[in-house]
């Protein structure tokens, strides 16, 4: 159908597609109309009317943005009567409001000849600034009320709905939920609002604060002229794996704002409050600034000690120490005796360096990171069902989805950016949501059905669904009979696993499991989207198999909106393990055990390799105990509260003979170090990390690293020499590298899945999903169009097995720990942000019903013990969990969740259970 009409604009004959808007037509002939309302961000609704046109024949002028075209208009942009209106709104926008700092609104009554004097008497919203939260301060004398920010909180970027415009005429205001005071406020203090405000009515507050310092520009003087100016700097979010791109906005070596670029993915202009306001730490005062050496050094049992314990010393002097005693070891005892643990929050190039220097010059691959402890399971059971563990969809493909399964994953909590994008799928284009999670989160509000069942039982609940998908023949036999092996064995596996039986295990209505297999079995397009809920569990390898298993059947993989999608945890997590910080491979998942493979790096490292795959995290822990490993080299991560069962974690580390930190602050884990390297954080260094998407993306330094620091692969880099030197080794492995961007070449060099991706490409991109195998290649969107890497796709047979430790009489509650918006896992950077500010205490969420008979109030301080530790934390009532149950974030060092949580382990992936355990709490 041909949908062109034709219509005269200022006299010229323009085609135009029906339904567009005129404003849409004005842009595609490079002649936009002015406006204050409309953003691409939000949706254009006609409020400022400042677009307004004439339209020929029409009693009023009509707003462009929002008026649809019609064959044969005849529009006038620059009619008098149209300037004359542009004028007017103009003179009593600046008569009712203060738009001293929006200058495109300066400019435009400039450009219409606007009398900044006509209206002077008009101005009655005078206002108090308004300075009641951490983060933002609300200036409403600059309100122009355009609702860019109502749009912005609600069905345009956030869905939070905490913004509205209340009153009537001058007295209409902005109004939001957190007028009713903290913290009851809906407002997850995104700042969405903030970025799409045209006139800083909304603003960052260290952007106003800087602005009031009275001795701001003296201050600039004394500083270097470059360090003067405003620059931005385009960079990647380093808390979650989402990878949202950011701009830093610097001035006088400070990072005074974050924005984000609205039309580059994956977040299209959205961040989350830790994306825009948590990226303070970066300036915080306890950053470590110089090499330290403890001054009792080789006391035995070790003790945690705080920072007087240590001794300022030079690079040089603890990196010769830190390599002599490296060096002692590997003699002694060989490259095995050293346990080393890479990082996630680091770059793609620090970790290949890392592994590099353990492979090639200690001689081990004991190398782990913290995947062990989120997403070990996911990728164990990923890598049995379709020999891939990497999320297989993009975060693009999100809006667009048509049925889709969130499981395990507090999202709006965890990967805050994403969830917008699934209330996006949900509120405008009618997705169907199933959420299967005890706890009733947010995405609950969202959901067409939410399966709350009974922690640890989750594979029980697929298992079912599976059966109904079976039973009721809604497989897609096609997809089956081309790309999947063990049909027939498993159908056999699960004829009783009905949903009844599912039923008495999970708690979940036989009915409801039904609904939603029959739901995701019948949809076009169906994804199935988790997190650590299911994968830091016993079951954690089964629960991602009976998902994959779901998925197989149905044929939901290989196509866009669809797949099987873990949303990885830390920014880097993905990259770390893609870049070969795993015990059993390199670099690209290219095994270590494989002759043809370590004779390829051996090759080009110029060393004899270890044949055998190192220790995983919680393997090095035990072979520590056993006397095993004598040795740590821990470089960003902070073991001492991420392990489980922290009580055994110390005594372990109290009988290590030698431990080497290397972070940005001290922590928990560096208390018990014999040297600790002072890192550069991302803010300060360049380099790639990798999203949950498999998207390579860059950081670069925006700001000059506090005293000594220095990026972590620079450090490595140092120490790897140092050792080789020590050793006597007459060829380097190669550690003289001179940027980040070389460094990459190294691994994509030997890395088939990466050859296509250089610095270069990613910048000019911004960003290139892997795999990636040649420069010509566009990059990955989607896996498995045609195949799997494993070939066929394997159906697995499934047995349910209850938890290790269950609630009982002397520890009747079930405890599950995990996340909250406001911090990030082991709190050392969130504790050291304005987002502490909000959610200062450690809390424990209690079900009334369990409150009640323990006379337990909001806000009361209790006791929790586990068989294992105890711990104080503040209680909050709630239903969001289930009775019998409660949860404990895992951020605060005070009271880290994990002094409770036991050292139980999935049999494959050897991840522990963080999510069920049983404890007992008291009044204090
Ligand atoms: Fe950063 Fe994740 Fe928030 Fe994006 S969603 S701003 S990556 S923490």
């Amino acid at each position: 159908m041909n949908d062109k009409i034709n219509l005269t604009i200022d006299g010229r004959q323009v085609d135009a597609h029906q339904g567009a808007t005129i404003q849409q037509v004005l842009e595609s002939i490079g002649n936009p109309a002015p406006t204050i309302c409309i953003h691409e961000a939000t949706t254009s609704e006609g409020i400022c009317r400042l677009c307004a046109v004439e339209v020929k024949g029409w009693r009023t002028l009509a707003p462009a943005c929002v008026t649809k075209v019609k064959a044969g208009m005849v529009i006038f942009t620059n009619s008098e009567r149209v300037n004359r209106s542009r004028r007017t709104i103009l003179e009593m926008l600046n008569s009712g409001v203060d738009i001293s700092e929006a200058p495109a609104l300066q400019t435009l009554m400039d450009k219409f000849g606007a009398d900044r004097q006509r209206f002077p008497q008009a101005k009655t919203r005078t206002q108090d600034v308004k300075d009641d939260n951490p983060f933002y301060i609300r200036d409403y004398e600059k309100c122009i009320l355009c609702q860019r920010c109502v749009q912005a909180c609600g069905d345009d970027i956030q869905f939070t709905y905490a913004l509205s415009v209340s009153g009537r005429g001058f007295e209409s205001n902005i109004s939001t939920f957190f007028d009713t005071g903290l913290p009851e406020t809906t407002c997850v203090f995104c700042g969405n609002c903030i970025a799409v405000c045209p006139t800083n009515a909304l603003q960052s507050k260290t952007e106003f604060l800087m602005k009031q310092e009275p001795d701001f520009d003296q201050i600039s003087q004394e500083k270097p002229k470059a360090s003067q100016k405003e620059t931005s700097v385009r960079s990647t979010c380093p808390y979650c794996g989402v990878g949202c791109q950011i701009d830093l906005q610097v001035k006088n070596e400070n990072i005074f704002r974050v924005d984000a670029p609205f039309s580059i993915a994956p977040n299209y202009g959205r961040l989350c409050t830790k994306g825009r306001f948590g990226l303070d730490y970066v300036h915080h005062p306890t950053r470590l600034t110089h090499p330290l050496i403890r001054k009792e050094i080789g006391a035995k049992p070790r003790q945690a000690i705080g920072l007087k314990g240590f001794r300022q010393a030079s690079w040089d002097e603890a990196l010769d120490l830190a390599a002599a005693k490296i060096t002692e070891i590997v003699i002694q005892k060989g490259g095995d005796a050293i346990g080393t643990f890479c990082s996630a929050k680091a770059t793609n190039e620090d970790n290949y360096v890392f592994q590099k220097f353990v492979r090639s010059v200690i001689g081990t691959n004991n190398v782990d990171h913290c995947a062990r402890l989120c997403h070990a399971a996911s990728v164990a059971g990923l890598q049995i069902a379709i020999g891939s563990p990497a999320m297989s969809n993009s975060i693009a493909e999100m809006k667009d989805l048509d049925v889709f399964i969130v499981v395990g994953s507090n999202t709006s909590e965890t990967h805050p950016v994403i969830s917008t994008f699934f209330k996006e799928a949900v509120v405008k284009n009618g997705a169907r949501l199933v959420v299967v999670d005890p706890r009733q989160i947010e995405m609950t509000r969202f959901a067409t059905s939410w399966l709350r069942q009974k922690p640890g039982t989750d594979v029980v609940v697929f298992q079912a669904m599976a059966q109904v998908i079976i039973q009721e023949k809604l497989y897609d036999a096609d997809f089956i009979q081309k790309r999947v092996e063990g049909f027939e064995n498993y159908a056999a596996s699960i004829q009783d696993s009905t949903p009844e039986w599912a039923e008495t295990i999970s708690g979940v209505p036989a009915e409801e499991i039904r609904e939603a297999a029959r739901l995701y079995a019948n949809a076009e397009r169906a994804a199935i989207y988790w997190g650590m809920g299911i994968s830091q569990s016993v079951h954690g390898t089964d629960n991602a198999l009976s998902l994959a298993n779901l998925a197989l059947l149905s044929g939901n993989l290989g196509k866009a909106g669809t797949g099987l999608n873990p949303l990885r945890g830390q920014n880097n997590v993905q990259g770390c393990s893609d870049s070969g910080g795993l015990p059993n491979v390199f670099p690209g998942y290219q095994s270590v055990t494989d002759p043809e493979i370590k004779a390829k790096f051996e090759h080009e490292w110029c060393v004899t390799l270890n044949p055998e795959a190192g220790l995983t995290t919680m393997e090095m822990v035990d072979a520590a105990e056993k006397g095993i490993i004598q040795g740590y080299y821990v470089m960003g991560e902070d073991p001492m509260m991420n392990e489980p069962d922290l009580r055994h974690a110390r005594q372990v580390m109290e009988e290590l003979d030698f431990v080497l930190v290397q972070d940005i602050f001290m922590n928990e884990t560096a208390a018990y170090a014999d040297i600790i390297l002072p890192a550069t954080s991302f803010a300060e260094k360049d380099g790639t990390f990798t999203n949950s998407d498999r998207r390579v993306q860059l950081i670069r330094q925006a700001v000059p690293a506090p005293g000594l620091a220095l990026p972590d692969w620079k450090i490595i880099a140092d120490l790897a020499q140092r050792v080789e030197a020590r050793l006597g080794r007459e060829k380097s492995a190669g550690f003289d590298f001179g940027s980040p961007a070389v460094i990459w070449d190294e691994m994509a060099h030997l890395t088939p899945t990466f050859q296509g991706i250089t610095h270069a490409r990613i910048a000019r991109e911004s960003g290139v999903q892997w795999p990636c195998p040649t420069p010509a290649h566009p990059g990955t969107p989607f896996l498995f169009a045609d195949t799997f890497p494993s070939g066929k796709g394997k159906l697995t047979p499934l047995d349910y097995r209850p938890s290790q430790e269950l609630p009982d009489d002397e520890y009747p509650l079930l405890l599950s720990t995990g996340r909250v918006l406001y911090h990030w896992h082991g709190g050392t950077l969130t504790r050291r942000s304005k987002l502490d500010d909000i959610y200062p205490d450690p809390t424990i969420e209690v079900h009334p019903q369990d409150a009640k008979p323990l006379n337990i109030q909001a806000g009361d301080w209790l006791k929790v013990r586990s068989r294992r530790g105890e711990i104080k934390v503040k209680a909050l009532i709630t239903e969001r969990s289930r009775p019998g149950m409660v949860f404990i974030p895992i951020h605060f060092a005070e009271a880290a969740a994990n002094e409770l949580t036991l050292d139980a382990r999935d049999p494959q992936a050897k991840i522990p259970d963080y999510k069920v355990s049983a404890v007992v709490i008291e009044r204090l």
